[in-house]
């Protein structure tokens, strides 16, 4: 439902909740964030309202990173719980992801997983995704090329966004009938399924096309299609202003 993303030198978990806090208009049953430190992933991700992740948050601090992602979910595959609530790891704990939308051939993948020996711990479509991801980048492809590699596979809408453990540089995003923008600062960059979720950072957005793959580092933003052509987005100003 609501998706955040961000590389930079500021706090992610801050600015992570305080953009699902922005999105949070748009309804949402569940609520979750993972960062990267030192080589591996913090997560924590609990049902119900904000609030509830951020009081097991104060409960369990999650260790300093600037690089993370986060999400508000509204559940259509599996019921509304803590273990189905996003973001999804893979099985070896390397890949955190996030999903809006529905994968419409998530079944298929799903037996195809399971007949290979993968165990699968949550009910939603999204897990598939976050296990053939880390399933790409164990076989050597980077995060990018992995992301690439797996949107190929899937049907349906999405809206995916995913961190590597053994990457604290870049956050990669995909998307295909589900919307996905960019925020462009300087020394840091955001991802949104609205502006809504970075705007008190930055105005400055990168609105992304249909199958297309995006790559944010701190000092940069590249784009290609699902086929890992170089593609562009179309950049805008923000100008409206947002209710406190
Ligand atoms: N289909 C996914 C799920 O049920 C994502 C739902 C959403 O867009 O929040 O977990």
């Amino acid at each position: 439902c609501g998706i955040v993303g961000y590389v930079g030198a500021k706090s992610a978990q801050d600015v992570v909740i305080e953009g699902l806090r922005r999105l949070e208009y748009r309804g949402y049953d569940s609520a979750g964030i993972a960062l990267v430190c030192d080589g591996a992933l913090a997560a924590d991700k609990r049902a119900g309202k904000l609030a509830n992740l951020e009081s097991a948050i104060a409960e369990h601090p999650l260790p300093s990173s600037t690089i993370g992602i986060g999400h508000t979910r509204w559940a259509t595959h599996g019921a509304p719980n803590d273990v189905n609530a996003h973001p999804h790891l893979g099985a070896q704990r390397r890949v955190a992801l996030v999903h809006n939308g529905i994968i419409e051939n998530y079944a298929e993948l799903r037996r195809e997983l399971e007949n290979s020996g993968a165990e699968l711990l949550s009910e939603t479509d999204t897990e598939i995704a976050a296990q053939l991801l880390e399933g790409e980048l164990a076989s050597g492809n980077g995060l990018t090329a992995a992301m690439t590699a797996v949107c190929r596979r899937l049907e349906g809408a999405f809206t995916l966004v995913a961190v590597d453990a053994e990457d604290p540089d870049r956050v990669v995003a995909a998307r295909r009938n589900s919307p996905l923008v960019v925020g462009l600062g300087e020394g840091e960059n955001f991802l949104g399924s609205d502006v809504a979720a970075f705007i008190e950072h930055t105005r400055n957005a990168l609105e992304l096309g249909q199958d297309q793959v995006v790559t944010i580092t701190r000092d940069g933003v590249e784009i290609s299609d699902f086929d890992g052509n170089p593609a562009q987005g179309k950049e805008y100003h923000v100008d409206w202003d947002l209710a406190a």
